[in-house]
């Protein structure tokens, strides 16, 4: 087994994850896996990296499949033995004008960007090692979509006690209320992704509680973040920042020193812990 520092970064072929992987690359000192659902896609980003000089390597990781996820669950315990770094940046979001219904891109969008990311904290947050760093992307959109949330939405959102059961509910509540047509009158907003990333938010706070309860000794720091406005294909040419400046924030939550006891179970935006 390699006593080789590992960090792994979900959905990232492309975007503001393969940023992140080139930023990894050039400042963690340990192997880098850059992920994809798609083989060819990945690979070519990790030869689009190698002509920069960079040493990614690859491994597919859908986080729609549990399979898959457990494959590299299993990859990174052979080999490693465990896991250094986590990155959850995979994501998915509908254009503005997309005119899908409603209650399909609610399933969709929730089924990857909470259901998938929890899939894969429960597979691989066991396997982090002590002084590992966890990131989880959110978006600010979802502060903005917790204030159109009812007040008995948002108290429950707030709650410092809520459990991974009772969100997981609330967010399997919110697809199945869109489907009968009743989100509104159930006090939901009308945004897919802004609930999508509510759920990634409360997940962040609730992992790093249980991080606190049971791994206190282990210097675990577990963060969510958000790049900010990104040019990428995602949110689009007029975007403010380029995908390397999206990536730093998520990148120094990764490599915070082994010294650093916070950030954690905090909302990072410009490396600046925000009000949840
Ligand atoms: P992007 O360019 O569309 O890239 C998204 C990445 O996620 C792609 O690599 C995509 O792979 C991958 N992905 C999607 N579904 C996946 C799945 N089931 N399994 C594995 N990978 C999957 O978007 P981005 O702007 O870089 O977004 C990255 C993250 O930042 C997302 O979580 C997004 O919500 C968040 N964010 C972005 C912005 C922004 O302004 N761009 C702002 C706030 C938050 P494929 O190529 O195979 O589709």
């Amino acid at each position: 087994m390699s006593s080789v520092q590992v960090a792994v970064v979900t959905g990232s072929n492309k975007g503001i994850g393969l940023a992140i992987v080139r930023a990894l690359c050039k400042q963690f000192p340990g192997d880098v896996y850059l992920t994809s659902r798609d083989p060819g896609r990945g690979q070519a980003a990790v030869a689009q990296l190698q002509q920069e000089g960079l040493r990614p390597l690859f491994h597919q990781l859908d986080i729609d499949d549990l399979q898959s996820i457990r494959a590299l669950r299993d990859f990174l315990k052979e080999k490693y033995g465990g896991l250094n770094v986590l990155v959850n940046n995979a994501g998915i979001a509908f254009k503005v004008h997309d005119t899908t219904p409603f209650a399909v891109q609610a399933e969709v969008t929730l089924k990857t960007n909470f259901f998938g990311t929890r899939n894969v904290c429960t597979e691989l947050l066991p396997l982090m090692k002590p002084y590992g760093r966890v990131v989880n992307v959110y978006s600010m959109v979802s502060s903005s979509a917790l204030r159109g949330c009812s007040q008995e939405l948002q108290q429950k959102f707030h709650s410092d006690t809520i459990t991974e059961d009772e969100l997981v509910q609330l967010m399997a509540k919110f697809v199945e209320d869109t489907k009968r047509n009743v989100h509104d009158k159930e006090g939901w907003p009308n945004t897919a992704y802004g609930v999508s990333k509510i759920g990634v938010t409360v997940l962040s706070r609730i992992q790093a509680r249980l991080l606190n309860e049971q791994r206190k000794g282990d210097h675990i720091l577990l963060n969510a973040c958000c790049p900010g406005w990104v040019r990428t294909d995602m949110a689009g040419p007029k975007a403010t920042k380029s995908p390397d400046e999206g990536a730093e924030t998520p990148v120094y939550l990764a490599l915070l020193p082994s010294s650093a006891d916070a950030p954690h179970g905090q909302f990072v935006s410009d490396k600046t812990v925000k009000p949840w």
